[in-house]
């Protein structure tokens, strides 16, 4: 058995990119899915986590996130700055896998599959108005629960036992990184998700709250630009991309 996990644990190993300390999965859209659903299907918890370039600054002066990091079952590359950080290492990866998409990706799921999916995080009010326009937008889709992200770390586990009630497949987490990661560390155990995946602004965005970017700012991979413009509040998170950048590039390949 311990020769099986050695192996299963290299086999991901191999399949990752490694990001100023980060294992970043190779992964698409597809694959991230195939994986997720394959969480899902072993009923045992897992961790999802997504990459971002000011996410693995943040890790470098927060150990704690970033031992989650380097236990998390999938991270997905998130960012322009990984594609470009891992294309310097020789990977080249097809698309960004935001945890907004994964969202959609599995809402739509859940209406063929009936995956039990809880929504917590963001404002008071946010969660359960993203539920309702999921339900809209994905018919079918399983939403169990909603409940906002605004409570103190040392109430996480009364947060936890309320989810585990609704007993969910999904779990997602918006209340921003690293919060939502160390939320779901320390719960996991407790919630017994499947799938526990910190979503960031998601809520905001399907609650309506939020607007993304159009497709060819995405495409221009300029979609930081547009939020900064929207939201001053942001620019704290466009001032680490320059340090990205330099830890990157000191970094070499
Ligand atoms: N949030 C929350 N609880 C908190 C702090 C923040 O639920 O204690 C929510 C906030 O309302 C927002 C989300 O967390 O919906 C963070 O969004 P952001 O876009 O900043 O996430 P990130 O950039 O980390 O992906």
């Amino acid at each position: 058995v311990i020769t099986i996990m050695a192996l299963a644990t290299a086999a991901r190993d191999a399949e990752r990119v490694e990001i100023l300390g980060v294992g970043v999965d190779c992964v698409d859209m597809g694959l991230a899915m195939a994986r997720i659903e394959e969480f899902i299907r072993s009923k045992q918890p897992h961790l999802v986590a997504t990459a971002d370039s000011s996410g693995l600054v943040i890790a470098q002066s927060d150990p704690e996130f970033m031992a989650i990091l380097k236990k998390a079952d999938l991270v997905t590359p998130d960012s322009a700055g990984i594609l470009w950080a891992a294309k310097r290492k020789g990977r080249k990866l097809k698309e960004r896998v935001s945890g907004v998409d994964i969202v959609a990706r599995l809402c739509a799921r859940s209406a063929d599959a009936g995956y039990r999916i809880f929504l917590l995080g963001s404002a008071p009010g946010v969660a359960e108005t993203a539920a309702e326009k999921l339900r809209l937008r994905f018919p079918g889709c399983n939403i169990v629960g909603a409940r906002h992200g605004y409570f103190p770390a040392d109430s996480d586990a009364v947060v936890a036992a309320e989810v585990a009630e609704a007993k969910p497949d999904v779990l997602f987490v918006a209340m921003g990184i690293p919060r939502q990661e160390k939320f779901i560390a320390a719960t996991m155990e407790i919630i017994r998700a499947p799938v526990a995946m910190g979503v960031g602004g998601s809520l905001d965005v399907f609650s309506g709250k939020a607007k993304r970017a159009p497709k060819i700012i995405q495409k221009l991979c300029l979609e930081w630009l547009w939020r900064v413009l929207l939201n001053p509040k942001k620019f704290g998170k466009v001032k680490t991309l320059p340090k990205f950048a330099w830890l990157v590039l000191r970094e070499g390949r």
